[in-house]
């Protein structure tokens, strides 16, 4: 099966000039979505993961089903404030301003074996935070999945973590 299949282009969505790669299609159509599932997971079978740790919104998606197929807990990562209990967070430059992401401080245990999910990787920004944001906390990061990666924006230069993608767009 071809995953790239499932995801729909809408250009200039949220603003002019993106296209932004659309993945309700491959949510609603269940052997897509199982199979993205495995792909994502599949390096981590034997890693004797701890948690599965989502990126706030889509990361959550794929997130929650990757940590059931491995059989481990799900720990958001969410905006500010929308976490109800004490946090840490993360700043990072977007091409105009900045954004912040947050974890429970006690999400975590110093050690845990943990994987980062999105669902594309496109500048790197979001993600590379949220790895900052679980080293700041002594996690123990095996990797980080996302389902597609917008390789021309050079996205994955800025991951100082393994970093496993499941569709390549673009050079
Ligand atoms: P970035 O921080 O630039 O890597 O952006 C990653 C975040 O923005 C992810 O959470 C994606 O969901 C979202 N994103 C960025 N570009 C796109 C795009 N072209 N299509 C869909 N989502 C995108």
């Amino acid at each position: 099966m071809d995953l790239n299949d499932h995801l729909r282009d809408i250009p200039n969505f949220p603003k002019p000039g993106i296209i932004f790669k659309d993945i309700t299609p491959l949510l609603g159509h269940a052997e897509a979505f199982a199979e993205s599932i495995r792909a994502l997971s599949a390096p981590y079978t034997d890693s004797a993961i701890t948690a599965v740790v989502g990126i706030e919104s889509r990361g959550f998606i794929f997130g929650a089903a990757m940590a059931r197929y491995l059989n481990c807990g799900f720990v958001p990562i969410r905006k500010p404030g929308k976490l109800p209990a004490h946090t840490i967070s993360r700043s990072y430059d977007l091409e105009y301003g900045s954004d912040c992401v947050e974890i429970h401080a006690d999400a975590l245990a110093a050690g845990e074996r943990i994987v980062i999910v999105d669902d594309v990787l496109a500048t790197g920004g979001t993600l590379a935070a949220a790895v900052g944001l679980c080293q700041d906390i002594g996690a123990d990061i095996v990797g980080a999945a996302c389902l597609v990666e917008l390789a021309f924006l050079r996205g994955r230069s800025t991951i100082t973590c393994p970093l496993h993608t499941v569709i390549t767009i673009g050079e």
